[in-house]
C-alpha cells in the first residue's frame, strides 16, 4: 500500500508516523515552501485523546522530544469573572494523578513531528485536486502528480481535497471575532498572572459577550478575546491592523480588573481572527480518498479540541489503514467512527463557544449563578469538568 498524504499539519504529520512505523510508504506533500514558513503560533492544549494518539504514532525519540517539550502539566480550570471574582475552579486530575493534559508550544510540536519523516515530506508541493480511476492520482499546482493506493486530505480549513470529495460540506461564520495577544514579561511570570491562573488556564466571563481566554506556557502568557461581532465597535475586526486591533482589545476591557488591564496591555504580538466553524456532513460513500482534521470537522477554538481530534483521527486511520484488510473498507471504518466523534466535537465546540459569550443580562447572570453553584458542590464539579 502507498499513502498519500496532502498538508503536513499536527493530523497529517502524526499519521505519516503511525504509518512510517507500520512499514507502509507514505509520502507527505506540503503547500509550503519549508519548515520555516511554520514559524506562526504559540501554545496549544494536548488532551489525554492527543496525547494517546502522539504516544501510539510516533516513535520513541519523537515521544520523548515531545515529553521534554510539554510545559508543566495544567492542574486546574478556572472561571472568573471581570473582576476576577472566582466563578468555578475545576481540578482537571486529582493531586499527583497524570491527567494526560499538556502544553506545548506549537511550532515546537509540529518541528518535532517533522522529525524522522525527513525523506517522506515533500516540501513546495500544493495539492489541487485528484482523480479516482483504479488507484488515485494526485495533482500538485506545480504541475506535478503522485500515484498512490489512497489519498488523505489533511490540509486543514480550506481543503482541496474536502472541496472536491464534498463540495456540499460547508464552513460557516459563527458571527464571532477573536483577537488575540502573546506576553513576554521583563520579570518572573507569576508576577503577572492573576492567581486564578496560576495552576492552569481558564476564562473570564465578561457582560456584553466577551470572554477572555488565557494560559501560560514556561516564560509567556497567551491571551484570546472573543465577542459577538454584533456587539463590537465599527461592526467588528475586519481590516484593523495588529495596533488597532490592540487598541479595540483595550477599549473592550476598559472596565475590568487593573491585573486583567495590564495582560491586555503588556502584549506584544497581537492578530485577529474571524472564528468558522464546519457544518456536520451526513455519511458519504467510502472510496480511496478521505479526509482528516480541519479539513472535515473544522471547529471554534471555545474548548482546545481541534488539533486533538485531528490527532485523534490520525491514530484511527493508522489503525484501520494497518490491519491487513482492503484499503477502501478500512476507509469505510475510518469515517463511521471519525465522523461520530468528530461531529460531536464540532457541536460541543460550538455550544461551548454560545455558552462563553452570552449578552442577554438576565441569562448572563444565571449562568454566573449556575458556575458558583457547581463550584460549591466539589465532587460534582470536578467529575463534569473532567
Ligand atoms: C486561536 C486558536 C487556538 C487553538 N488552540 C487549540 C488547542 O489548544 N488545542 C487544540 O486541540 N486545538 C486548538 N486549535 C485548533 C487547531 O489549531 C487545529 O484544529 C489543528 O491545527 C488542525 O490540524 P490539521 O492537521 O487538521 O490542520 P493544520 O494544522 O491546519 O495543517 C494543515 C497543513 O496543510 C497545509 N496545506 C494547506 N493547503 C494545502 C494544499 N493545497 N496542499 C498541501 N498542503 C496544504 C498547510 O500549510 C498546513 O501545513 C486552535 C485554533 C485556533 C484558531
Amino acid at each position: 500500500m502507498r499513502v498519500l498524504i496532502a498538508g503536513a499539519g499536527l493530523g497529517g504529520l502524526c499519521l505519516a508516523h503511525g504509518l512510517h512505523r507500520a512499514g507502509v510508504d507514505v509520502e507527505v506533500f506540503e503547500r509550503a515552501a519549508s519548515p520555516d514558513a511554520f514559524a506562526a503560533g504559540y501554545r496549544i492544549h494536548i488532551d489525554p485523546d492527543g496525547d494517546r494518539a502522539l504516544r501510539s504514532c510516533l516513535p520513541s525519540r519523537q515521544v520523548a522530544d515531545y515529553e521534554a517539550a510539554c510545559g508543566r502539566p495544567p492542574r486546574t480550570f478556572a472561571f472568573v469573572d471581570e473582576r476576577l471574582r472566582e466563578l468555578l475552579t475545576a481540578e482537571i486530575a486529582p493531586p499527583g494523578a497524570d491527567s494526560g493534559h499538556r502544553s506545548i508550544n506549537r511550532y515546537r510540536l509540529r518541528r518535532i513531528l517533522l522529525s524522522g519523516l525527513d525523506e517522506r515530506v515533500r516540501f513546495g508541493r500544493e495539492i489541487v485536486g485528484f482523480e479516482e480511476p483504479h488507484e488515485v492520482n494526485a495533482r500538485f499546482a506545480d504541475g506535478s502528480a503522485a500515484t498512490g493506493t489512497v489519498l488523505i486530505g489533511a490540509e486543514g480549513t480550506h481543503s482541496p481535497t474536502r472541496a472536491q470529495l464534498l463540495p456540499h460540506a460547508e464552513r460557516v461564520d459563527t458571527g464571532v471575532d477573536g483577537i488575540s495577544g502573546r506576553v513576554v514579561p521583563d520579570g518572573p511570570l507569576a508576577d503577572l498572572v492573576p492567581s486564578a491562573f496560576a495552576d492552569g488556564p481558564g476564562l473570564v466571563l465578561a457582560p456584553g459577550g466577551r470572554n477572555l481566554f488565557v494560559a501560560t506556557h514556561e516564560d509567556y502568557l497567551v491571551w484570546g478575546l472573543s465577542a459577538r461581532r454584533e456587539t463590537l465597535p465599527a461592526g467588528g475586526i475586519g481590516g484593523l491592523s495588529p495596533d488597532g486591533l490592540h487598541c479595540l482589545a483595550r477599549e473592550l476591557t476598559a472596565r475590568w480588573h487593573p491585573r486583567l488591564r495590564h495582560l491586555v496591555d503588556a502584549a506584544k504580538e497581537v492578530s485577529g481572527f474571524t472564528i468558522k466553524t464546519s457544518v456536520p456532513v451526513p455519511p458519504w460513500p467510502a472510496g480511496r480518498v478521505t479526509v482528516l482534521g480541519d479539513a472535515i470537522h473544522s471547529m471554534p477554538p471555545s474548548r482546545g479540541i481541534g488539533a486533538n481530534t485531528a490527532l485523534r483521527d490520525a491514530d484511527l486511520l493508522r489503525r484501520t489503514l494497518t490491519g491487513g484488510g482492503d484499503p477502501v473498507a478500512a476507509i469505510a471504518a475510518y469515517e463511521r467512527e471519525m465522523r461520530a466523534y468528530g461531529f460531536a466535537a464540532v457541536r460541543a465546540s460550538v455550544q461551548a463557544q454560545r455558552q462563553g459569550l452570552i449578552a442577554n443580562r438576565p441569562a448572563f447572570a444565571m449562568s454566573k449563578a449556575a458556575l458558583r453553584m457547581l463550584n460549591a458542590l466539589p465532587s460534582v464539579r470536578d467529575r463534569v469538568f473532567r
